[in-house]
C-alpha cells in the first residue's frame, strides 16, 4: 500500500481508544484487519475487530525449544515479542489452489485460481517481519502475481518492539529492532507514569490520510526521548548475534564434521522452515473427485528437510539430515546472496525457539566458520 512520500513528519500520540478508532477506520475502508490475539496458548495473527481482541497484558518467554506466554503487569497491548507464525501465513498462504478443471456435459471448463482476497491491514508488524516481507516480495516479484497483489494491497501498521526475546538477534542482522521503512503507519507503545500511549508516525500517503482522520495531538518530546532510549536498550539486550560475513563463508566448509554432529540432533521435522518468515519452498499436488469429472491443482508449503523434496529420478539427492541441514543453512545465509542480493535471515529467532531440540542457527555458524578475530 506504500504509495509515495508523505506530508507531515510529526509524531502523534494516540490513546488506546484512538487505536480502536484506527481499526474501525480501516474496517470502514474495506480492509480485513489482522493482528495479534491469543490462541492455542500463544500469540497468533488472526482477524481482529478492535483492541479488545489484542493480547492485553500478555508477554512471552522464548529460548531454544521453549515458548511460554507470561502475564505482564502493565496492560501493554503489544507486550509480546514475536508470534510463532509470521505474516508469511497470510501473504504466502500454506495452501493455495492454482486452478481447477471440470468436465461439463459438452466442454471442459477451466476455473481460475481463487479470486483476489480483500485487502488486508496488518497490525503489529515488527521490524524483522517487515524485512522478511521485503525479502519474500523480492523472491515472488516475477513468479507469483498472487503474492504481489496481496502485498501491494496490504496496509502495514508496524509496532516497534519494546523488548527482545532471548532468541532475537535482529540487531546483528541490521533488520531491527528499529522500524525504519516499509510501513504505512508506525506505532511505538509507551506505558509509563499511569499513561498508555501509541506514538504514531506515518510512512505513506494512505497512512497519513487515515491518521489525519483521527485528529490526535502531537507527541510529547519526553515520550519520544523515552521511546528512543528504550529502543537502544532493546537492541543492546540481544545476547545472540549472527555475523553476515561468517554466514556467507559456510559454503567453504561443505565437509565440516559439524554437519554430522548437528544431524545427530536434528529430527528433520521441518519446523524451522515452517516458522521462518522468509522460507518460501512449495510443492504442488493434483487431486480428482471420485467421478473423475473435476481435477484441482494445489500449491502447499514444503520443506528442504523432507526426504521427498530433493527426490530426482529414483532417489533423494539429500538423503540424510546432515545434507538437508547444510542445504538449509547455506542457502539461507550464503547462496541467498547470489540469488537475491542479501541473506535470507532477518534474525527473528523463530527457528531457534521452535526447533524441538533447540538447534541454534547462530551457534551452528560459530561452530563451523572460524572467528577471524580469534585467529
Ligand atoms: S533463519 Fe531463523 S532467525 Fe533467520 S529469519 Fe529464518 S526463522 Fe528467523
Ligand atoms: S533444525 Fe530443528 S526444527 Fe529444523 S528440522 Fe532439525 S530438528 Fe526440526
Amino acid at each position: 500500500m506504500l504509495d509515495g512520500p508523505l506530508s507531515d513528519g510529526a509524531t502523534h500520540a494516540l490513546e488506546p481508544r484512538d487505536l480502536d478508532r484506527l481499526i474501525a477506520a480501516l474496517r470502514g475502508r474495506g480492509y480485513r484487519v489482522i493482528g495479534p490475539r491469543l490462541g492455542e496458548d500463544a500469540v497468533v495473527y488472526d482477524d481482529i475487530a478492535g483492541t479488545a481482541d489484542l493480547p492485553a497484558g500478555w508477554g512471552d518467554e522464548q529460548e531454544g525449544g521453549f515458548y511460554r506466554l507470561r502475564r505482564r503487569d502493565d496492560g501493554a497491548l503489544f507486550g509480546y515479542t514475536l508470534a510463532p507464525q509470521s505474516w508469511k501465513r497470510v501473504l504466502h498462504p500454506p495452501r493455495q489452489r492454482i486452478f481447477a478443471l471440470s468436465t461439463g456435459a459438452e466442454e471442459v471448463e477451466m476455473a481460475p485460481a481463487d479470486p483476489p482476497d480483500a485487502p488486508m491491514a496488518l497490525i503489529g508488524v515488527r521490524a524483522c517481519e517487515l524485512a522478511a516481507i521485503d525479502i519474500q516480495a523480492e523472491v515472488f516479484a516475477e513468479i507469483d502475481p498472487g503474492y504481489v497483489r496481496r502485498r501491494e494491497s496490504s496496509l502495514v501498521v508496524a509496532v516497534e518492539c519494546a523488548e527482545s526475546a532471548a532468541t532475537c538477534f535482529c540487531a546483528s542482522r541490521g533488520d531491527g529492532p528499529a522500524v525504519t521503512g516499509g510501513f504505512d503507519i508506525r506505532l511505538v507503545e509507551v506505558v509509563r507514569d499511569g499513561r498508555h500511549l501509541f506514538l504514531a508516525r506515518v510512512g505513506s500517503v494512505v497512512g497519513a490520510d487515515i491518521l489525519a482522520g483521527l485528529t490526535c495531538p502531537e507527541a510529547d518530546p519526553a515520550d519520544l526521548a523515552f521511546a528512543a532510549d528504550r529502543l537502544g536498550r532493546v537492541a543492546a539486550s540481544q545476547t545472540r548475534a549472527l555475523d553476515d560475513s561468517a554466514g556467507r563463508k559456510l559454503g567453504d566448509f561443505a565437509l565440516h564434521a559439524r554437519w554430522d554432529e548437528v544431524a545427530g540432533r536434528c529430527l528433520a521435522c521441518g519446523n524451522c522452515t515452517m516458522v521462518c518468515p522468509t522460507c518460501f519452498c512449495t510443492s504442488v499436488e493434483d487431486t480428482t473427485d471420485l467421478a473423475g469429472t473435476r481435477v484441482e491443482r494445489w500449491r502447499h508449503w514444503d520443506s528442504c528437510f523432507t526426504l521427498d523434496f530433493s527426490y530426482l529420478h529414483g532417489g533423494a539427492v539429500r538423503p540424510g539430515a546432515a545434507s538437508r541441514y547444510r542445504q538449509w543453512i547455506t542457502h539461507k545465509l550464503a547462496t541467498w546472496h547470489d540469488q537475491f542480493g542479501r541473506s535470507g535471515c532477518v534474525g527473528c529467532g523463530r527457528c531457534i525457539t521452535w526447533c524441538p531440540v533447540g538447534i541454534d542457527i547462530t551457534e551452528e555458524v560459530r561452530a563451523i566458520v572460524p572467528d577471524e578475530n580469534e585467529r
